[in-house]
């Protein structure tokens, strides 16, 4: 039964997921639209033949209380498992990929894949969102969860008529791009148990074996994370190029043949920093929240919290 309230959501990542459930468990009518071609977002999973890779997040950790009683009840109902603990903290993974948690969060909600926003427009009190399918999507409130500053290219039609407070601290945060190499090789990996590497020189950050992981069966799933500076660098170089670089600086943890691979570069991987607040708020010219890993706190946690107390703060109107 729905309270009259509703909300469009863009961004079906954690951030948008968690705000999802919130409010329609409030009785608010809620649609998340989202350009990808499922929900997860950054928490994306692929498949290449018959390896499949995390490609964004690799694991998440927990440390404040609200997120540990998700996460206890994602881990009873078999959606996530520890990976490994490092510094006193587990490492948790997505049971069948990092993907399959937002499936799951995903299952009771209306999300639309797919679906570009392109336009946001607001007239008597409401919004008024436009996508490439085409479509319109009306409601009294707005939830933006997209990397801050492309929440921030959403809202240009609307730029004057937002507090300046708001568009200050969204002009302020940057994101580092990542590439991010996928490879099945035709063999083992020399990637240790249990299936990660840390690169603390050179163009490589992270190296992954998804097989070891857990999420992956027959020969090594490898996922390689690029370096910032070293993205940067290269974020317009051809894929060929860029390929050979991070497989020759992995090659000491291949130790086999890539049998294949592709290349993904995130645009915008993991805020440079984040605010303080863990969402922006404005009333006028109508109900409209700006959340996402880049609001209090980064990460998987960081943009799963910014979720609830962005939908939390919705609530309250
Ligand atoms: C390479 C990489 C490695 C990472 N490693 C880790 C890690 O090990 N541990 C960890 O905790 N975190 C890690 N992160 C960060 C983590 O993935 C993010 O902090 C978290 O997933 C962000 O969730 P979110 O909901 O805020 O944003 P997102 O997951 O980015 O969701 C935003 C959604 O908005 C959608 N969107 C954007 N523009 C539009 C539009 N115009 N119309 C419709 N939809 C739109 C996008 O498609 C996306 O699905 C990593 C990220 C990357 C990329």
């Amino acid at each position: 039964m729905t309270n009259g309230k509703s909300c469009v959501i863009i961004g079906a990542g954690i951030a948008g997921l968690t705000a999802a459930g919130i409010l329609s468990d409030r009785g608010w009518s809620v649609v998340l639209l989202d350009k990808g071609r499922g929900a997860g977002g950054r928490m994306a999973t692929r498949r290449i033949g018959e390896g499949r890779f995390d490609h964004g997040a690799q694991f998440f950790t927990v440390r404040d209380e609200r997120f540990r009683e998700a996460v206890d009840r994602w881990e009873s109902r078999g959606w996530v498992t520890p990976w490994f603990t490092e510094s006193g903290h587990v490492r948790y993974r997505g049971a069948d990929g990092m993907n399959g948690i937002a499936k799951q969060l995903a299952q009771r909600l209306e999300v639309h894949p797919k679906t570009k926003v392109e336009g946001i427009e607001t007239s008597d009190g409401a919004w008024r969102v436009l996508a490439d399918t085409g479509e319109e999507f009306c409601a009294s409130a707005l939830l933006l969860t997209a990397p801050a500053p492309q929440s921030k290219e959403l809202l240009a039609r609307c730029w004057d008529l937002l507090p300046a407070a708001m568009v200050t601290v969204l002009n302020g945060i940057s994101y580092d791009p990542c590439f991010a190499l996928l490879a099945r090789l035709d063999g083992p990996s020399r990637v240790p148990a249990p299936g990660y590497v840390r690169l603390d020189d050179g163009p490589i950050t992270f190296i992954a074996d998804n097989t070891q992981k857990g999420i992956s069966t027959g020969s090594a799933a490898v996922t390689i994370h690029a370096r910032a500076d070293f993205t940067r660098m290269y974020f317009d170089a051809a894929q060929d190029e860029v390929a050979q670089l991070l497989r020759q600086a992995a090659r000491p943890w291949l130790g086999t043949t890539v049998r294949e691979w592709e290349l993904h570069r995130w645009n915008y991987s993991q805020p440079v920093d984040t605010t303080v607040e863990r969402y922006l708020f404005a009333t006028e010219p109508a109900p409209l929240a700006i959340a996402g890993d880049g609001f209090g706190g980064a990460r998987v946690e960081g943009a799963f919290l910014s979720g609830l107390s962005a939908a939390e703060r919705m609530l309250t109107i």
